[in-house]
């Protein structure tokens, strides 16, 4: 087996430096275990929190041990009456080519309706959070204005498009004029706003011009403040991420509290994996939803084990674009 494991805890940015390739025997499957060839790891940026010895909703990465982080691939090998060798499916399995885990502990991908892979995007992880913190806490009626940060990645584009399907005019924030126009030509928003344009406040106010109903935060800091600016009374926040900060155990602060009781807005943060009992409706929906072609996504695919560390490094600096992903050939 090849495996990546965290040598050292990074400062602020993380660097390859800071984990080992390592070879080590494959564990064989206890009962109710199975072995799973991976073929494709999940670049989150939650696992950046992880690498911190800081109290947080997920225990700390430990050092010297095998990277964790969701993984799809097929059984080998398997001790669970449920599963059998052959089935694809999707679990923590960490950074490694072969993960021994708990069958009861991964989902079975149904790649009649979607590809292997896009159980860790558009149908998995991700696409449910975006459908979580959408349908739950935003909540949209037809005909509001819903706007999405980091609306190109894979939480954001599932949210913008559900926002559509819900009857909404839907707005992105994205970095770049390339990530901007695929938002709007290929995902069907009505608008995006480039975050890093100099007039980003009065672009943002031009395309939405009767105020913000909805937003679904990914990023936080400037494009958070500027959101707030504009949102109508009584609108909701669902908080999914701020990755524009907050890893160097900095604060991350909201400029201007004064919505809170002015607008009666509500600003709510979630932890997707709080609602696991959701996860097979929403994933058989989010499913549903690529194989009639109505929910579109893309990926960036990094190759080989050893690219997962400058996989991760592109995520937290956005040079993604769509799902970030390891294929394991
Ligand atoms: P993405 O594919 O969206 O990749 C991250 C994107 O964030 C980058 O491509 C970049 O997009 C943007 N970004 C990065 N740094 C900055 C910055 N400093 N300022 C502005 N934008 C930045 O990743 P995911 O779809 O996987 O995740 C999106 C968000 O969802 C994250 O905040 C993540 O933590 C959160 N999340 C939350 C979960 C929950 O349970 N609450 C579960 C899963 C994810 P651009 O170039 O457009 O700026």
């Amino acid at each position: 087996n090849r495996q990546l494991h965290l040598v050292r805890r990074p400062a602020e940015k993380i660097t390859p430096l800071d984990f080992r390739l390592v070879e080590a025997p494959v564990v064989n499957p206890g009962e109710g275990q199975i072995l799973v060839r991976q073929k494709w790891l999940s670049i989150d940026p939650y696992l950046r929190e992880r690498m911190n010895d800081a109290k947080s909703y997920l225990p700390p990465q430990p050092l010297d041990e095998v990277m964790a982080g969701g993984g799809a691939g097929e059984v080998v090998q398997s001790k669970h009456p449920e599963i059998a060798v052959g089935d694809q499916v999707i679990g923590l399995g960490g950074w490694q080519l072969f993960a021994t885990m708990n069958g009861a502990a991964v989902a079975r991908a149904d790649t009649a309706q979607a590809p292997l892979a896009a159980f860790l995007g558009a149908a998995g992880m991700p696409g449910i959070t975006a459908w979580y913190g959408l349908r739950k806490i935003i909540a949209p009626k037809g005909g509001e204005t819903i706007v999405v940060s980091a609306a190109s990645g894979s939480v954001g584009g599932v949210a913008g498009q559900l926002a559509k399907l819900s009857g909404c005019r839907v707005v992105g924030i994205a970095g770049g004029d390339i990530k901007c126009r695929y938002v709007v030509d290929e995902l069907g928003f009505d608008a995006c706003v480039d975050h890093r344009a100099g007039d980003f406040d009065a672009q943002l106010a031009a395309a939405t011009p009767a105020g913000i109903d909805g937003c679904f935060e990914n990023v936080g800091g400037v494009v958070l403040d500027a959101v707030m600016r504009r949102l109508n009374p009584f609108a909701r926040v669902a908080v999914s991420g701020l990755i524009s900060g907050g890893y160097d155990g900095q604060p991350v602060p909201i400029a201007d509290a004064n919505m809170f009781s002015t607008a009666r807005v509500r600003m709510e943060g979630f932890i997707v994996s709080d609602h696991r009992e959701l996860w097979p409706e929403a994933r058989a929906e989010l499913a549903g939803l690529i194989a009639s072609k109505r929910l579109k996504y893309r990926e960036s695919i990094a190759t080989g084990l050893e690219s997962a560390p400058g996989a991760l490094i592109d995520v937290l600096e956005g040079r993604n674009f769509g799902k970030q992903l390891v294929e394991l050939p």
